[in-house]
């Protein structure tokens, strides 16, 4: 599969499968609230490794990395401050070696929960901490980077410009939108059009929708990203649905057989990449997978 990169790839008309949620699966492996994720790339890396596999071994054409807190902003609030490098650098290797030389590895940046607009950190500080994430990864390993989950088009920007000038991996940026009475906007108020015409400027190969309220609501919202920046690929990883808590436990919705009998709609809507978010599992995957294979993907 992997002989050229993902965008030559999706280009040629090919449809990927991406992989499933991480950060639920450690919370069943025993991850305990307020316990930092990325620090298990270090001190159970072979938990992590065992979530990277498990979506390996479904049929995912790529996989993300336990990265997606990896700034220093985020690391910083657990004293890990002086272990950026290392902890990212530890989490593309680990997905790497789960991925081997035919998979990709789309190593996951987070936002890092800094408002631009409220002054709480200034454009070359974000800067400089989405290039030190960046490097890491790809020193690590990773072949693209996926900036996820964000919601203003500044910080993605910022994201994308600091993987863009400082890594040689192909660049992903995805947008968490919610339906409102305006439609479907960011948490910071930006539309699905705003969003896709921000992140290709910046320099994003890849876009798209991640996480929000289940793959249903993600066939217009891939419409209304691919009708703003037709040539650019488009991905979704969709959470299985909106959680419901359950005496402290997050449960989703969405079976494996529900999500994927929406794939081939979100496929007909413009997307060439389709994985999962917040709560899908391997089984979530294996049935994607089994859904881009009938479609001749
Ligand atoms: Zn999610």
């Amino acid at each position: 599969m992997k002989k050229n990169g993902i965008l030559t790839t999706v280009q040629s008309g090919k449809i990927l499968v991406s992989d499933g949620a991480w950060g639920t699966f450690f919370q069943k492996k025993g991850l305990k609230p307020g316990e930092c994720p990325e620090l298990w790339c270090l001190e159970k890396s072979a938990e992590v490794l065992d979530v990277a596999r498990s979506y390996i071994e479904a049929g995912a054409d790529m996989i993300e990395s336990n990265s997606f807190g990896g700034t220093r902003f985020k690391l910083e609030h657990y004293g890990l401050g002086d272990r950026v490098a290392e902890i990212n650098e530890s989490a593309a290797r680990i997905s790497r070696q789960a991925a081997g030389p035919n998979k990709w590895v789309i190593a996951s940046i987070g936002p890092t929960g800094k408002m631009l607009v409220a002054g709480e950190v200034t454009e070359d500080e974000l800067y400089a901490a989405f290039k030190e994430q960046a490097t890491a990864l790809a020193k690590g390993g990773a072949d693209a980077l996926c900036i996820e989950t964000m919601s203003g088009a500044d910080e993605a920007a910022i994201a994308i410009r600091a993987a863009r000038e400082n890594t040689g991996c192909e660049v992903i940026c995805t947008f968490t939108f919610q339906l409102g009475a305006k439609g479907y906007r960011t948490m910071m108020g930006l539309s699905p059009a705003k969003a896709a015409e921000a992140a290709v400027e910046a320099g994003a190969h890849i876009i798209g929708p991640n996480c929000g309220n289940g793959i249903e609501q993600m066939i217009d919202i891939v419409k209304e990203m691919k009708a703003a920046a037709p040539p650019t690929p488009i991905l979704v990883h969709a959470n299985a649905g909106l959680p419901r808590n359950v005496n402290g436990v997050d449960v989703f919705p969405e079976n494996p057989g529900q999500m994927a009998a929406r794939v081939k709609a979100v496929v007909d809507a413009g997307a060439s990449i389709v994985g999962g978010c917040c709560g899908t599992t391997p089984a979530h995957i294996q049935a994607i997978r089994l859904a881009v294979d009938e479609l001749g993907g």
